[in-house]
């Protein structure tokens, strides 16, 4: 099996001893077990603490795009608009899965290198569409660029828009989240990004007026989060839980609030400033447009004149570095290096730097 000394993918990323360790101990039945369901509310405490909420959280065995496609199936039906602020591959990806399932949306568009601004275009779509639900994405990961979504979430709640959807997989624990505060609805987290653990859980926070929209809209399916709404006190989960993926979001968790959420958002945005500069001082083009704010847990960059992605890739993998490309409009043009989670640390971005600048 090819394995990579240094990994430096944006998710999966490199999962600690300590959270690895997790998967290999004996669980009982999470089915059974008043054990597990006390492991799980543990962890939605640990998680609405990332999260800046005191709504409740909904873990699902998945990867993140679970967590994209239950709340949508789970909160919209047929015609209900949705207005999408779109800056990457997943903003405008989450108003075509909308689409997909009959709503009717409307996208506001920022080109790729681009995060939020123009409030006044987004406030005139609002005032204008009357939307049921707002969707954007904290950190766009194909682009290396983050959201600001506080003025957003103070356009939701002045324009009383029922639901305001984010998509933070690949902020939350690396950049504050502030989900009360911004009047977020539906926080949408993973397990593979910032928390450092396997890609198989997906997590979301459900306000009690998405919980109300679930209900009268009861969405059916493997999917839905409907039968979550009293899993704890009726002890019934819609499926055997996954005890193992549960302990390790606790694990992680744990170990983010142990360090302090403060100081891993110094550590990440440590690391990404240090992988900035290095790149500009190597004559390498940053992606994100300079009016654009980068995100402190992955760094998108172009790929150097002379290379293709492949040959790139290939140079790069020679010298045990392994990096990302990038999706649709931005795949090979830009190469990325994910420094979220367990590695935002600053000996692996060093020596990451290193082999681009012995590469190039
Ligand atoms: C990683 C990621 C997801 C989820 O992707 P999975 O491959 O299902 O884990 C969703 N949104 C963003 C912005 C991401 O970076």
């Amino acid at each position: 099996m090819q394995t990579y000394p240094i990994a430096m993918v944006p998710g999966p990323v490199v999962v600690p001893d300590a959270i690895r360790n997790v998967y290999l101990e004996p669980y009982g039945s999470g089915d059974l077990e008043i054990e597990f369901v006390e492991l799980y509310t543990r962890t939605q405490r640990r998680l609405k603490a990332i999260f800046g909420t005191r709504d409740d959280i909904v873990i699902q065995s998945g990867e993140g795009m679970l967590a994209l496609w239950s709340a949508l199936k789970s909160c919209l039906v047929p015609g209900d608009r949705v207005l999408a602020v779109a800056t990457g591959v997943f903003g405008y990806g989450i108003g075509e899965m909308a689409q997909s399932i009959g709503a009717d949306v409307k996208i506001v568009g920022f080109s790729y290198d681009e995060t939020i601004n123009d409030m006044a275009r987004i406030e005139a779509a609002i005032a204008e569409f009357k939307p049921r639900m707002i969707t954007a994405v904290h950190c766009e990961t194909p682009s290396g660029t983050l959201n600001p979504l506080e003025e957003l979430g103070r356009l939701k709640h002045a324009y009383r828009v029922p639901l305001f959807y984010v998509d933070t997989v690949a902020g939350a624990g690396g950049v504050p989240v502030l989900a009360d505060d911004w009047h977020i609805d539906l926080c949408l987290g993973g397990s593979q990004k910032c928390l450092s653990a396997p890609p198989d859980m997906s997590f979301l926070s459900v306000s009690p007026r998405a919980w109300e929209i679930i209900d009268a809209v009861g969405y059916v399916g493997y999917d839905a989060l409907k039968p979550f709404q009293h899993a704890v006190e009726n002890r019934l989960f819609p499926y055997t839980p996954s005890w193992q993926g549960v302990a390790a979001l606790f694990t992680a968790a744990g170990l983010l609030l142990d360090e302090g959420l403060a100081n891993s958002f110094n550590r990440h945005d440590a690391v990404a400033r240090l992988c900035r500069q290095r790149l500009v001082e190597m004559g390498i083009d940053l992606f994100p447009a300079p009016k654009a704010i980068p995100s402190p847990t992955v760094t998108a960059a172009v790929i150097p004149e002379g290379f293709t992605w492949d040959t790139w890739d290939r140079r790069l993998r020679d010298h045990g570095l392994v990096v990302s490309g990038s999706y649709g409009p931005l795949a090979e043009k830009i190469f990325r290096l994910g420094h979220m989670g367990a590695q935002a640390d600053r000996a692996l971005v060093e020596q990451a730097l290193e082999v681009i600048a012995g590469a190039l």
